[in-house]
């Protein structure tokens, strides 16, 4: 799980409640008051803890019987190889593109199962990629890298806590499906939600032939 604030706070307890064997945490923060809002693995008395380390102890205590992996850093290029090569599923709780992107090359790369959730304001996003089928879409067939995006991140723009809540429990949802087997993935879909009007709506993500990414592997396997 790369990530865990808002997204990942839910997704990692759902996941630990469901007794994934193993739960690497990635994340370089400590907890703030403002995060309180939505991180709901943390408490008041955890302002200035090292996220991970705070989020472990509210794990454990919840299961420990789940081995719990612990990455205090940024997630880059380098350092998001190993842990996606040894992961079964891959969870995207992140909240920049270029973290994402490094994150779905990776999983491109190693084929695994990435399950990318996103939310901002009053909007989320949710999406599965099963890159280990070889038609499956990528991150990047939908958001190319060079793409001229606006970056704003939930620390400036703020988003509704329970909206991240929502999306957070469905990727767990998906990641457990993918890792049980279980009925359908969201793979190939892009799901949105509008927490305004409360408009719940999935679209189809087709791969990109052309697409940096997934298109250039497509190429050599
Ligand atoms: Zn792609």
């Amino acid at each position: 799980m790369v990530g865990a604030g808002g997204l990942g706070c839910p997704a990692a307890l759902y996941l630990a409640a469901s007794g994934v064997g193993h739960l690497t945490l990635a994340d370089a923060d400590k907890v703030d008051l403002t995060n309180l809002q939505r991180q709901i693995l943390y408490r008041s008395g955890d302002i200035g803890a090292v996220k991970v380390e705070a989020a472990r102890a509210a794990l454990s205590a919840l299961n420990p019987d789940v081995e719990y992996e612990l990455i205090e850093k940024r997630i880059d290029e380098k350092s998001v190889e190993p842990l996606v090569r040894t992961s079964d599923v891959v969870l995207d709780c992140s909240d920049n593109f270029a973290t994402r992107h490094a994150v779905n090359r990776a999983c491109a790369r190693h084929r695994r199962p990435l399950v990318a959730g996103a939310a901002m304001r009053f909007d989320a996003q949710l999406m599965v990629f099963d890159l280990r089928k070889p038609d499956s879409p990528c991150y990047a067939c939908l958001f190319p890298e060079d793409a001229q995006v606006e970056e704003v991140q939930c620390s400036v723009m703020g988003v509704f806590a329970p909206l991240t809540g929502a999306i957070g429990a469905l990727q767990a949802m998906e990641a457990i499906k993918l890792l049980a087997g279980a009925g359908e993935s969201l793979s190939g879909k892009l799901l949105l939600l509008d927490a305004k009007s409360a408009d719940l709506r999935t679209v189809a993500v087709r791969r990109d032939a052309s697409c940096a990414v997934c298109g250039a592997l497509q190429a050599v396997r």
